[in-house]
């Protein structure tokens, strides 16, 4: 079977015609991929960021598959040791023994994928296996950053979404359906201003242009401008959630940030998250921009990720 995969420390990808994987005993699965989205953590991946192993090592976390007995699939790819008191609750992706697929573990730019675990495996329902491949980690890194801001969203509330890239797309979303705010966007390009308005945001524009307070403030860049806008913009009592992977850093006590403001990350989505979020799906129309791309064309995704030439999500297909 065809995969794409990393060899050394070089960061290219390599086509390779491999085994199709075989599973090892009843507990685990060996789905036929139908959809890996790219997500921006698989360039951190290339370019070494995270000191990614196995090698070789075949990219992809956002899957959706097919077994003959679990019909169509999502994958649950942060994948945990599933023994410490993280993973007892379902929260593998705080596991500090996990072993990510695509990440650290073998992945889904694959026309087969091994799922070391049935409990990673959901079934999708009618949803649409290539367009909701992105809620494996972009819909579900978003969907647990909104729960973490939900409790403060009631009437009159104003939630802020910086960065409406694929993952704020989502929260623009979610926010809508299940809280009470008015929900702004701030992103610098205009393009991805008119999707937020698209997808039911009241207001969008470059950050500097708004005006806060906002009570809660999901930062899906997490660069050092934007984390700066968030403390700018987070009201007295209000919620800052820095999702994005850009690596800023602001500083924390009295006179730093707002009155008893409360600073949190959010990390991917825990099992139960998953299953409320595929719960979701099913119930809600979530509307994905996606673009489907062959999975050979795995590279020209990444090049197109880098220079930002996507309007959401790409999703390879085998
Ligand atoms: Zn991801
Ligand atoms: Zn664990």
């Amino acid at each position: 079977m065809l995969a794409v995969r990393l060899h050394g420390g070089d960061g290219a990808l390599h086509f390779d015609d491999i085994d199709v994987p075989v599973a090892a005993d009843d507990d685990q699965v060996v789905v036929r991929v139908l959809g890996c989205g790219v997500c921006y953590s698989d360039i951190h991946v290339v370019d070494g960021d995270f000191g990614s192993e196995p090698r070789p090592l075949t990219l992809g976390h956002e899957v959706t598959g097919f077994s003959e007995e679990h019909g169509n699939v999502f994958v649950y790819t942060p994948w945990g040791c599933g023994s410490c008191r993280f993973c007892a609750t379902g929260s593998e992706m705080i596991c500090p023994d996990s072993h990510e697929a695509g990440l650290f573990d073998q992945g889904g730019y694959a026309e087969y994928m091994l799922v070391p675990h049935r409990r990673y495996i959901f079934p999708l329902g009618d949803l649409d296996p290539i367009d909701s491949a992105p809620l494996g980690c972009g819909g579900l890194t978003a969907f647990r950053a909104v729960k973490q801001a939900l409790p403060l969203l009631g009437p009159g509330s104003r939630a802020l979404v910086l960065g409406a890239g694929g993952l704020g797309q989502y929260a623009i979303q979610y926010l809508r359906m299940l809280s009470d705010a008015e929900v702004h966007v701030g992103d610098p390009d205009p393009a991805k201003c008119a999707t937020a308005k698209e997808l039911g945001a009241a207001e969008a524009a470059a950050p500097a242009d708004l005006e806060g307070p906002y009570t809660a403030v999901l930062d899906f860049v997490a660069a050092q401008a934007s984390l700066e806008e968030g403390v700018r913009l987070v009201d007295r009592q209000g919620i800052l959630v820095a999702i994005g992977l850009h690596g800023g850093r602001v500083p924390f006590g009295f006179g730093a940030v707002p009155m008893e403001a409360k600073l949190t990350t959010s990390v991917w989505g825990s099992l139960g998250d998953f299953g409320e979020l595929i719960q979701l799906a099913q119930r809600e129309q979530i509307r994905h921009v996606v673009e489907r791309l062959p999975l050979a064309d795995a590279a020209i995704a990444h090049e197109r990720l880098r220079r930002g030439d996507v309007k959401g999500r790409f999703v390879l297909v085998p």
